[in-house]
């Protein structure tokens, strides 16, 4: 960890109105104490429709929880009908937004070039992007793991300067391990997140390789999270299921 800051992200999907967004997240409110929200950075990513009652409730109770989305438009504004603009986010107080997810690129067709202009939309609204990647199982069972997730990287990465990757979040979520229960081993997470690091030093430079955080993300839950975010180069944990229930997020949180 080299005195990076954890984090912990809470990717909610498509999950919780708004209503049940204000529970869940007073809940969290109610289990996390000081300590651990200056010790560790916690974030939750609620869909759209329910950003601006998290972010009420945020600013309302002056708690140390940082939020974000799920995904932003390439665009800033314009005919894109469905899609929620970097401005939009920005004005909303977003801090962070998922950009690369596994389940974009799947069900969305979103390849390395859409993710790109989309983390350099988030860069140019002053959001920062949390960065995806990860390898199927066919890519891993291969041996391509490395080659793969590097290359997303690198692609996700073109044009966005030294400045803005310093504050760059990214996220190695083996895609056989999402929603599946089987999560990769802490041996597994350190040698993809090192050898992501590696490449941020080969694209900007070693100091900057240094300063930014890789989390994991791929059926974290309180049982396995200190192992693997004990591991030097993996900073922080991106938690989809396990996120939803506000004790066991905690718990991840205390964990980390
Ligand atoms: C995710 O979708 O980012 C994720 C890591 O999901 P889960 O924790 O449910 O595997």
């Amino acid at each position: 960890i080299e005195g990076r800051r954890p984090l912990i992200a809470g990717n909610w999907k498509m999950n919780y109105n708004h209503l049940e967004a204000i529970g869940l997240l007073q809940k969290l409110i109610f289990s996390l104490d000081e300590e651990q929200t200056h010790r560790v950075e916690v974030a939750v990513l609620p869909p759209f429709v329910d950003l601006r009652s998290v972010q009420t409730v945020i600013d309302g109770d002056q708690v140390p929880i940082a939020f974000g989305a799920q995904d932003l438009s390439p665009h800033d504004s314009g005919a894109y009908t469905g899609d929620v603009s970097g401005p939009m986010l920005a004005k909303l107080g977003c801090r962070f937004v998922v950009v690369g997810h596994s389940e974009r690129r799947e069900y969305h067709a979103e390849g390395d070039d859409v993710v790109n202009t989309k983390v350099v939309a988030a860069y140019r609204n002053g959001v920062t992007p949390i960065l995806c990647v990860g390898e199927t199982l066919d890519v891993r069972e291969a041996g391509g793991h490395i080659e793969h997730t590097t290359a997303q990287l690198t692609a996700a990465l073109r044009g966005v300067t030294a400045e803005q990757a310093e504050t760059l979040v990214v996220a190695y979520e083996p895609v056989w391990a999402i929603g599946t229960g089987k999560v990769a081993t802490p041996d597994d997470a350190q040698e993809v997140c090192a050898a992501l690091r590696a490449t941020l030093a080969q694209l900007y430079s070693t100091e900057l390789a240094g300063t930014v955080r890789i989390l994991y993300g791929g059926s974290v839950k309180a049982a396995n999270a200190a192992e693997i975010v004990g591991r030097p180069d993996v900073d922080g944990a991106l938690v989809g299921g396990a996120s939803l229930d506000a004790e066991e997020f905690a718990k991840i949180c205390i964990a980390a």
